[in-house]
This record gives structure tokens, C-alpha cells and sequence, in this order.
């Protein structure tokens, strides 16, 4: 699962992910036992949850599970990058802890226009 995921390098649907399967082995698994799989790997913080797209995407970061993620999603191509901010992780720290709230997700999504399609160079 987590090599097709791998392999697809954007983010794959549950639904997506059964036919790369189906695909893969001959058999079609039951959605339940994907998703079942696909809950098991976010929490061990190998796959995030992208919320807007509803869809899942392997990280290849390796922080840790409570380490959040920040997505760059770009609405011209679905270009989907993961960055990682030491100043963003934290901030976010210090909001969830000034009002006594204990993060059990955290990914942050940011929409628009990646470099290529509004036509910037990376800096
Ligand atoms: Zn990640
Ligand atoms: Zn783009």
C-alpha cells in the first residue's frame, strides 16, 4: 500500500488506491481493509490526509508523527508538495498549548499557483 503510494508520488484517493491494487495483484481489496491500512500509516505518520482533496499522500519527510506537515497544493497542475518549517511547527505548538489543546492531526494545507504555473522560479 504504502509502495503504491510511493510510487504514484501525488496524492491518491482510497478509491484510486484499490484500482493501483486491483491492478497490481488481480485482486480487489475491500474498501475497508484500505482505509483500515491507510489509518494505520497516517498515524505512524508514514502518509498524510489531505483534507481539501480527500486524499492521501506518502511522506517522505521522516519527521516524527507530531511534527506537522504543511502541503502546498496548486490549483493550476495538483502539484502537491509537503515542506516542513521549524518556525511554523513552533507556532503551531504554541497555539494548540495556549489554549489547552492537544493535536492529534497536524497538516496544513495551503491552496494556489505553484512556481511553474504562475510563472516565478523557486527562489
Ligand atoms: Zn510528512
Ligand atoms: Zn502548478
Amino acid at each position: 500500500m504504502l509502495d503504491e503510494l510511493c510510487a504514484a508520488g501525488s496524492p491518491l484517493g482510497a478509491y484510486e488506491m484499490i484500482d493501483r491494487l486491483a491492478a497490481g495483484t488481480g485482486k480487489r481489496p475491500a474498501p475497508i481493509s484500505v482505509y483500515r491500512a491507510l489509518d494505520f500509516l497516517v498515524e505512524n505518520g508514514l502518509v498524510h490526509r489531505l483534507a481539501s482533496r480527500n486524499a492521501f499522500m506518502a511522506c517522505d519527510h521522516g519527521h516524527g508523527v507530531h511534527e506537522p506537515a504543511i502541503f502546498l497544493i496548486c490549483d493550476g497542475c495538483g502539484s502537491v508538495s509537503e515542506v516542513t518549517s521549524q518556525a511554523a511547527t513552533q507556532s503551531l505548538r504554541q497555539v494548540a498549548q495556549s489554549v489547552c489543546f492537544a493535536p492529534r492531526a497536524q497538516v496544513v494545507e495551503l491552496a494556489g499557483l505553484c512556481a511553474r504555473c504562475h510563472g516565478a522560479e523557486p527562489r
